[in-house]
């Protein structure tokens, strides 16, 4: 009794004081999506410094400032966990992220697809010396480790190569990553065997980190998009290691459809226990260039591909393969060249260049590749696979945003615009919380990702009236509409649809 007496007097002490005190921020009738999934209610939100005081009633209560949000949807800041923004966040010029604070993202994760910065630690000192707009979290990539220790070489490791890319991913563990991330599909990932990975994924898990994949082969380039799967499972399962399968699609004819035995393959994974996870676009066309669409990896072995793609030597094998490679992505029509030093065949489809030109596709794809390549749409997949896939709940939202493709500037108002008001997927809240804290979980993301007291204060708030992607493939850099306020870590990003100066971003340690 002696203890509850003091406990009520400490309590009748403090209230005064916690009444008093003036918040930074109220956030006022909004129509409040916690991120969790569960339903959306109507509450205030209120600020405090770089946190979340409290979401309910603000009765009582006052801040420096109270936005009224009545009609507009709140939700936590999304997170975007395949990007391509290292280089971006690098640049002071560029370091605003400006393409995904219009999206209504705080935090991005990049060193996807097996590419990474090679120096985790002096990179997240960069981004915080130099300042961000966005969150940001690296990967180490397994192609970068590769390439430094063997260079371009398709040759399988040594034991002493071995322990150097090991000793790699173990100090880029230590310096702040939050993973192991390979791109199988390209060169040099794609010389790696299933055995190689593992021990490097053994190395991630051993710092609790996870293991992210563009897959070996999305359609039926060489395993297939079903063994493919399998060995993403394998690899979660032997190394011991959380797996997320990159922008999951079923591409190319041959394997429309497969979505349904993807799925699962993927559920019964789960129910035995391996923690897989994947991300999604919500894009019909994905991201490329000629050159990893088309020209099979043993022709870019040793770097050697400008020569190889002239060896008359290699020509029948290499036309014949490439032949091959453009009839399982649906013909020379469906590859838009959407980025490319050639500004004249930017627009074009490699059908109109080759007729153009007067020569075969795949002769007007070498020529291509010779005058320095260029990104290309790939319009590939079916929708019936996309929506089947984003049902799922253990798929979250990525925009994999690179030059030349639209989803740099439209991927997550694109899900809720043309997914949740238009074609009616899926609700909502679960879209939101495949934006935030599906991937917040995923990425190990410690108190972000839900609208929750305690939690850093990465906040949305958009109007469900306005909020789309405009970016298309003719005009892939026109920013999304809709956001009309952004915090992240407390502070105003965007303050009535207009984008602020503020670099609030933090580049986070795993
Ligand atoms: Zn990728």
């Amino acid at each position: 009794m002696k203890f509850l007496g003091t406990l009520v007097t400490a309590v009748l002490l403090m209230a005064p004081f916690a009444h008093a005190q003036e918040l930074d921020l109220i956030l006022h009738n909004g129509t409040v999506i916690d991120g969790s999934g569960a339903p959306a209610v109507h509450a205030d939100i209120g600020i405090s410094g770089d946190r979340i005081v409290f979401v309910g009633s603000s009765a009582g209560k006052k801040a420096k400032r109270v936005i009224d949000v009545s009609g507009l949807v709140v939700t936590p800041g999304f997170i975007d966990p395949h990007t391509h923004t290292a280089g971006d966040l690098s640049d002071p010029k560029r370091s605003h992220n400006e393409a995904y604070l219009m999206q209504g993202v705080t935090t991005v994760a990049t060193g996807n697809d097996g590419d990474s910065p090679e120096h985790i630690g002096d990179t997240l000192a960069k981004w915080t010396r130099q300042g961000i707009g966005t969150n940001a979290v690296l990967f180490i990539g397994q192609g970068t480790v590769r390439r430094e220790v063997m260079g371009m070489s398709d040759a399988k490791p040594t034991p002493e190569q071995m322990e150097k890319m090991k000793g790699l991913v173990d100090t880029a563990m230590n310096e702040g990553a939050i993973g192991l991330s390979t791109g199988l599909y390209y060169a040099p990932g794609s010389y790696s065997t299933t055995e190689e990975v593992i021990e490097l994924a053994r190395v991630a898990a051993q710092h609790g980190g996870i293991y992210d994949t563009h897959m070996r082969d999305e359609s039926s380039y060489n395993i297939g998009l079903m063994n493919a799967v399998r060995e993403t499972l394998r690899i979660g399962k032997e190394a011991n290691i959380p797996v997320m399968i990159s922008h999951i699609k079923a591409l190319g004819a041959d394997v429309w459809g497969q979505s349904t035995d993807v799925i699962a393959l993927i559920d019964d994974a789960r129910k035995a226990g391996i923690k897989a996870t994947a991300s999604q676009y919500p894009y019909e066309a994905s991201g490329t260039s000629v050159t990893a669409s088309l020209v099979p990896r043993w022709a870019e072995a040793d770097g050697k591909l400008l020569k190889n793609i002239d060896d008359p030597a290699l020509h029948e094998r290499l036309v014949k393969e490439m032949t091959e490679n453009l009839r399982r992505r649906g013909g020379p029509e469906t590859l838009l060249m959407t980025a490319s030093k050639d500004k004249s065949i930017v627009g074009k489809n490699l059908a109109q260049i080759a007729k153009g030109r007067n020569v075969s596709p795949v002769e007007a794809a070498l020529q291509i590749i010779r005058a320095g390549g260029s990104s290309v749409a790939s319009f590939n997949m079916k929708e019936s696979d996309i929506e089947a896939f984003m049902k799922q709940p253990w798929v979250m939202t990525c925009s994999d945003g690179s030059e030349g493709h639209p989803r740099k500037y439209g991927t997550f108002p694109r899900k809720i615009h043309e997914y949740v008001y238009e074609k009616h997927v899926l609700p909502l809240e679960a879209a939101v919380r495949s934006s935030t804290s599906l991937p917040a979980e995923t990425l190990q993301l410690k108190d972000r990702g839900l609208l929750k007291q305690g939690y850093y204060a990465d906040v949305l708030v958009f109007d469900p009236k306005t909020f789309m992607d405009r970016a298309t493939y003719e005009n892939p850099t026109v920013p999304a509409t809709g956001v009309q306020y952004l915090l992240v870590n407390g502070r105003l990003a965007v303050d009535k649809g207009e984008l602020t100066s503020t670099m609030a971003g933090r580049a986070l340690k795993h």
